[in-house]
């Protein structure tokens, strides 16, 4: 029988009459002849909770025992959707990662998929099963021990399924009805998108629309899985959503397809470090030992040999790269008078596949800012993107306004 993935975000199993609600659904397409692989979140707000107890408990905690904890929400949830299914004489069983085994590396608490074994689940749907309900989220490593696929990893384990089990289509059930041309609740003018780009998607996922991960939506890419985002708030159609495909299956598209935002983006300042070769890679080395994922950087110009080096990371990052800077300076391979922090900011970008061949984009953009009274801290631009550092304050005026300037409320 053909296989359809179907995943539960937070919202959309926050209790048990959501999850009731949920596996209604799931019904649906079990009627139709599916096998079903439902793939479920955590209730929605566990996870930060969990998260929570760690940092509370250690702050500069051991990974293994973050992905233990963190990764229990899922378990809870997989468990309840099975039971929802079997009083509704549908024959379903849950699957936590190292059961099935979702095979991935061990980078803890963002570990990646490096294998889905069908085998398992495939003999229970032979003798009879109808659902595998599978907690999202985590794996097992090489080592044995569990891990975590980096916040919003059900996205990812339900994609990895729908490419394991060649499943006829992957469906995100979350509680917006598809993907917008900016988080809806930024601003009403946002408009929902039938279809949209895998590269465009990639972008905006990356740079912070958490509607999808941006690895589930790499791997949908590279194994040409039919992903489809919908509400699970809804009675839907087979035609219901946002289809996440590729480029040319769009007939039209505008030179910005969206607008996305961060919060969870710091600037770091190393005031006054020594201006020779090599301090770069004596400072982005450390970074990257220490698991710090810089995104954005600048380097003053240099004055009198020495010169401030600014650069983006997470948040959550923040004691990481301050430590890794400190151990580096006191081992005596860099040398800076103060590492400013701040976190008050945010990151705003357009993305769109129209801005390979039309210019003025950034133009625009700057312009548009400007009016707004609002200042830029740090600009960073690839083909089909530019993004800016602005105050956290500004964030929502800087989306709506460029919303607007690039009418991508019109269709
Ligand atoms: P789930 O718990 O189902 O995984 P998430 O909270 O991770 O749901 O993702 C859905 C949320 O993503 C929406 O509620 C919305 O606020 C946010 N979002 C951000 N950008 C977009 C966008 N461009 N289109 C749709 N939703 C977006
Ligand atoms: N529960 C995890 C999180 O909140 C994974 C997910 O929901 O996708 O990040
Ligand atoms: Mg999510």
């Amino acid at each position: 029988m053909p296989v359809l993935v179907m995943k539960f975000g937070g919202t959309s199993v926050a209790n048990l009459d959501r999850i009731k609600r949920a596996a209604k659904r799931v019904g649906v397409e079990v009627a139709k002849g599916y096998d079903v692989i439902v793939i479920v979140s955590a209730m929605s707000g566990k996870t930060n909770e969990l998260v929570g107890w760690v940092n509370e408990t250690s702050p500069l905690y051991d990974a293994r025992e973050y992905d233990a904890i963190v990764s229990s929400g899922e378990n809870v949830t997989a468990g309840l959707m099975a039971l929802t299914l079997q009083e509704m004489e549908i024959p379903a069983r849950s699957w936590q990662g190292w059961q099935v085994p979702v095979k991935t590396t061990s980078a803890h608490s963002a570990a990646r998929i490096e294998e889905i074994p069908d085998e398992n689940i495939r003999e229970k749907f032979a003798n009879g099963d109808r659902v595998a309900v599978v907690a999202g989220f985590q794996g097992v490593s090489p080592e044995g021990r569990i891990t975590t696929l980096g916040r919003g990893g059900s996205d990812t384990t339900a994609v990895a399924f729908a490419a394991a089990f060649d499943a006829e289509r992957c469906d995100i059930y979350t509680d917006v009805d598809g993907v917008y041309t900016t988080d809806p609740r930024i601003t009403d003018k946002a408009r929902k998108l039938d279809k949209i780009a895998f590269e465009e998607m990639l972008e905006l996922a990356s740079l912070g629309a958490k509607v999808l991960q941006t690895r589930s939506v790499e791997l949908a890419m590279r194994y040409k899985v039919k992903l489809r985002v919908l509400s699970s708030f809804e009675e839907q159609s087979d035609t219901a959503g946002t289809l996440v495909c590729a480029e040319e299956e769009i007939m039209e598209s505008n030179v910005v397809s969206g607008i996305a935002y961060s919060r969870d983006e710091a600037k770091m300042t190393l005031v006054s470090v020594a201006d020779r070769p090599g301090i770069a890679a004596a400072i982005f080395g450390p970074l990257s030992d220490a698991g710090v994922n810089v995104d954005m950087i600048i380097q003053n110009i240099a004055e009198d040999g020495r010169t401030d080096m600014t650069f983006s990371c997470p948040t959550d990052q923040v004691k990481r790269a301050e430590k890794a800077m400190e151990d580096a300076k006191t081992a005596g391979e860099i040398n800076y008078h103060d590492l400013i922090a701040d976190t008050d900011v945010a990151k705003i970008s357009a993305v769109g596949i129209g801005m390979r061949s039309q210019s003025g984009v950034a133009a625009k953009m700057f312009k548009t800012l400007s009016d707004e009274g609002v200042n830029i801290k740090v600009i960073a631009t690839s083909e089909i993107k530019i993004s800016v550092l602005v105050d956290r304050k500004y964030m929502e005026l800087a989306v709506q306004a460029l919303h607007d300037a690039f009418e991508l409320d019109k269709a």
